[in-house]
């Protein structure tokens, strides 16, 4: 009996293909992990497979580091196989490079890209820097408003880059519908599905033509390592593949063990990270202190019913807004936690929180989302660990009394 990749891995549950896949038995050997292989130089046989190495370019054929070696085939591989109606998996150095690849894969000089208004920062930099320097046009659109987005689609539209929720505020948008009228009109669609993973959203059914993510988050799980990732149908994961390889991307294979490592976790992390997020989002939603919970994961919250609709699973991230307060009593509250690291990033084993200001990182949407007072524009984002929830509502609970005792 052998418990590596196969063919029947495709019909199992999610737990049983995130065990299994990447596993084939000519990349494990004789144990339960492919080794660390640390590779340039891949030695041929002779001068005849010497030839025929450049021949053939997809995983699985040796022929220099570059195009990877079985630790980070497995990765690649595993990834595709959690990804309904995914052709492959690109590996890159880090979340921002994946998404900085991708869409140096589909756009042009002369192009237009819409870029949802809530997204991660430094993809709204890259659009106003990167893209605009290489003479593609940014346009930011509302993702909540369907008749202003497809209004500003044009000859020129070339991509449309989504995420959901939206990066701090986490605004639910219909991405189905969003992916449809980029279709329509003749755009790709790409998706930092970073937040679900292939787990909660399975963008490529959905509609969705790339869907990237940041590996450091979910996968890595245990915020020690950079890595990215794009998966698509045939046709994108093509080019995708051939912009990488000419931008010499390629990650390391240690860190692609520390990948694979973490994936092996990643459903029954996400699992109980979203339970305590739910508990404790909805402990705060009880608070005097809190003007607004932003989890479309919590009933009755605004996109809620869209996250009901279209998503299977959550995470821990989630952000709320204070009623009232300053600066100063929003920072007063995270410099009390105890339990909660103060960082950027998020999807590690361990909390975080962070100080948040949207309004600095939006052109269309406002800030604080409607019908929250403008005063409660104050908020703080949570990535909920594995620790006990009873001590994080506990800890959250005392710096909540530092962010009233001004
Ligand atoms: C962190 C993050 C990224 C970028 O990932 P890095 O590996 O830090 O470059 C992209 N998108 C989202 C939503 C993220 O949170």
């Amino acid at each position: 009996m052998e418990l590596s990749d196969n063919e029947e891995l495709d019909s199992a549950g999610p737990g049983t293909r995130i065990v299994g896949a990447g596993r084939r038995k000519e990349w494990t050997g004789a144990v339960v992990n492919p080794p660390v292989w640390r590779a340039s130089t891949h030695l041929y046989e002779n001068t005849a497979a010497l030839a025929e190495g450049p021949r053939r370019n997809e995983d699985g054929r040796f022929f220099y580091g570059r195009r990877g070696a079985p630790t980070q085939w497995a990765l690649s591989e595993a990834l595709t196989r959690l990804e309904p109606g995914a052709a492959g998996t690109v590996l890159y150095p880090s979340g921002v490079a994946a998404i900085a690849s991708a869409m140096l894969t589909v756009l042009r000089p002369g192009d237009v890209v819409l870029i949802t208004d809530n997204a991660y920062d430094p993809s709204r930099a890259m659009g106003k820097g990167l893209l605009a320097d290489m003479g593609i046009e940014p346009r930011f659109f509302d993702p909540l408003d369907l008749a202003g987005y497809e209004a500003l689609f044009c000859e020129r539209t070339r991509a449309v880059l989504l995420e959901a929720p939206g990066s701090l505020s986490m605004e639910m948008c219909d991405l189905p519908a969003l992916a449809r009228i980029a279709r329509e009109k003749g755009a790709v669609s790409l998706l930092d599905n970073t937040w679900a993973s292939p787990l909660g959203f399975q963008a490529l059914e959905r509609g969705i033509d790339i869907t990237l993510m940041a590996l450091t988050k979910h996968v890595g799980g245990h915020s020690d390592l950079m890595m990215g990732s794009a998966s698509a149908g045939p046709r994108f994961h093509a080019k995708l593949r051939q912009r990488a390889q000419q931008l010499g991307i390629v990650v390391s294979p240690d860190d692609a063990a520390l990948a694979l490592r973490g994936l092996r976790t990643l459903h029954v992390r996400l699992r109980q990270e979203t339970e305590s997020a739910l508990a404790i989002a909805q402990w705060l939603s009880r608070r005097g202190e809190v003007a607004r919970v932003l989890c479309p994961m919590l009933p009755g919250a605004p996109g809620h019913a869209l996250w009901k609709r279209d998503f299977t699973g959550g995470c821990g991230l989630f952000s709320f807004v204070f009623k009232g307060g300053d600066a100063a009593a929003r920072d007063r509250f995270v410099d009390a936690l105890e339990l909660f690291g103060i960082g950027y990033s998020w999807g590690g084993f361990e909390s975080l929180a962070l100080p948040i200001e949207p309004a600095n990182y939006r052109s269309r949407m406002a800030w604080p989302p409607e019908p929250v007072d403008a005063a409660d524009c104050f908020g703080v984002r949570l990535s909920i660990g594995l620790e006990d929830p009873r001590d994080l509502i506990a800890d959250i609970e005392r710096a909540l009394k530092a962010w009233a005792q001004g």
